[in-house]
């Protein structure tokens, strides 16, 4: 680039309005279709774990806790989604969803970036189990 033509560009812009967001500090409305950070209706959840088996990213696990009794709690791995979409489009109960509202997602460490949904005891009984000497990562087996 010639040097006029820089000098151009530059004194122009003096009197543009600047083009980024005081994001932050100011927020625009997220769009509706945004892919944020996904959603599980644990009440219409079978256990059928089609949505494990067609994650790409690895990003969802369905630990089963009791099946009859429909206990299962999710781990969701926020840091491993691409927010593909393709586990709430194949779930046959319509469990699934990203939301459009939860989008910032970034963390300084990486404990905020795994999330547990389910109910309170079920979550809490699989963590204790978790932290028992010799418990693997997914301490329960499906039921
Ligand atoms: S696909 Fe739907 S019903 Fe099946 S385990 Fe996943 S969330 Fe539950
Ligand atoms: S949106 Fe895609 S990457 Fe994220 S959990 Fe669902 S299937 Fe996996």
């Amino acid at each position: 680039m010639k040097f006029g033509s820089m000098i151009k560009d530059v004194l122009s812009s003096l009197f543009k309005r600047p083009a980024t967001e005081k994001y932050p500090a100011e927020r625009r409305p997220a769009p509706p279709r945004l892919r944020g950070k996904l959603v599980w209706n644990p009440e219409k959840c079978t256990g059928c774990q089609l949505c494990v088996k067609d994650c790409p990213a690895n990003a969802i696990e369905l630990i089963t806790i009791d099946k009859v009794a429909k206990r299962f709690v999710m781990k969701y791995h926020i840091g491993r989604c691409t927010f593909c979409d393709q586990c709430v489009v194949n779930c046959r109960f319509k469990c699934l969803d990203l939301s459009s509202e939860e989008w910032e997602l970034a963390a300084l460490s990486a404990e905020p970036l795994t999330v547990y949904y389910g109910r309170d005891e079920d979550i809490r009984f699989l963590l204790e189990k978790a932290a028992l000497p010799g418990a693997e990562e997914t301490p329960c087996e499906p039921s």
